[in-house]
């Protein structure tokens, strides 16, 4: 968290800035800040759910995919497998018949229609083949798809462990910061509250900016010189004269001894000025 590195120093040795609003004002921006941050964590956590999930989703289709050709592949071969029956019962009965053939010109047509059929029955015994060939090499991916598909099952579960934990902890975090949040928002003046609510709103990043090398960060414009010993003192809440955000000093603290002279310095001088 951003401290203001203007402050005083207590007997207890805890430091304090010098306007008491200044702190808690940093300490606001710097938990809304984060905040913000993890709202906007939390809204992607459902997308990275999704996203952690695809790898699965294809592999689990990839197997259906293959299962499936799987068994249209040995349904294919079951038919040719009845074919052949069918076909080689045929030839038994051909063959039966035979015998009971008168003329010999009967006879070697039949002997040809017996020929003709063996040579169909060798190409259905040729499908079954090829078929049985399919099928196994179709089993073999569907295995290697399984294995596949349940890695990708288990790194699916992993990661979702990890973002469902993440989710857990950005909501232990928020309530965390929330809590922060109001403590802060106690020591603040209600209107100095609103002014900075205004602000924020309006400026979308920073409400209250650091001043460093006579620089505001919010507007990144050059401050007068005057504006910018003010902000080092920081008795007195100032804001930037472009930007209007709040300043607060960010440069190198100044020592306590000297600080105080200095105030000594212009108290004079605004009793000479008096006189
Ligand atoms: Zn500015």
């Amino acid at each position: 968290m951003v401290r203001c590195t203007n402050h005083v120093e207590y007997d207890d040795g805890t430091e304090a800035p010098l306007n008491p609003q200044l702190q808690p004002l940093i300490d606001i921006q710097a938990l809304d800040l984060r905040i913000t941050e993890i709202k906007e964590q939390q809204k992607k956590i459902p997308e990275l759910i999704e996203t952690a999930e695809a790898p699965l989703k294809s592999a689990t289709q990839h197997l259906k995919t293959l299962s499936s050709s799987g068994e249209t592949l040995v349904k294919e071969r079951r038919d040719r497998e009845r074919d052949l029956e069918a076909h080689e019962a045929q030839i038994g009965k051909l063959r039966a018949r035979l015998t009971e053939l008168k003329t010999n010109k009967e006879y070697q047509a039949h002997l040809f229609e017996i020929e003709m059929a063996n040579k169909k029955k060798g190409e259905i015994e040729e499908q079954i083949l090829t078929l049985m060939e399919r099928v196994e090499k179709s089993q073999q991916e569907a295995k290697q798809a399984q294995i596949s598909a349940k890695e990708a099952e288990r790194q699916f579960a992993q990661e979702k462990a990890k973002l469902e934990a993440l989710a857990s902890g950005l909501v232990a975090e928020l309530a965390q910061l929330d809590q922060k949040r109001g403590k802060a928002e106690g020591l603040l003046d209600k209107a100095l509250l609103d002014r900075y609510r205004k602000l924020k709103a309006g400026r979308k990043d920073l409400a209250v900016a650091p001043v460093r090398n006579g620089i505001c960060f919010g507007c990144r414009l050059q401050l007068p010189p005057q504006l910018v010993a003010e902000v080092k003192r920081s008795d007195v809440l100032q804001t930037c004269t472009y930007c209007h955000r709040i300043l607060y000093w960010d440069g190198e603290p100044i020592p306590v001894a000297a600080a105080t002279n200095e105030t000594l310095e212009n108290e004079a001088d605004d009793m000479q000025e008096t006189v």
